[in-house]
């Protein structure tokens, strides 16, 4: 399940990010047990938010961010 119509804050530019809910480990993390928390995917990304606005959103602790693009640049 995922969604792909959000525009990331920390991403930035004018295209949308493709999301994904928040594994257990990253609730845990946040210490929220939160269900309606998203993350964006994108390569070295740690940006998360609540479904359907950005208010109350954040970003993940440096362990939890996504694999870097660097190999692939
Ligand atoms: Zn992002």
């Amino acid at each position: 399940m995922f969604f792909k119509d959000k525009h990331c804050p920390t991403c930035g530019g004018s295209g949308t990010q493709v999301f994904t809910p928040l594994k257990p480990e990253e609730r845990k993390a946040l210490g929220t047990h939160r269900t309606d928390l998203w993350r964006c995917t994108a390569p070295g990304c740690r940006w998360y938010q609540p479904w359907g606005h950005q208010t109350g959103g954040g970003r993940l602790p440096e362990e939890l961010q996504n694999p870097g693009a660097d190999t692939s640049a």
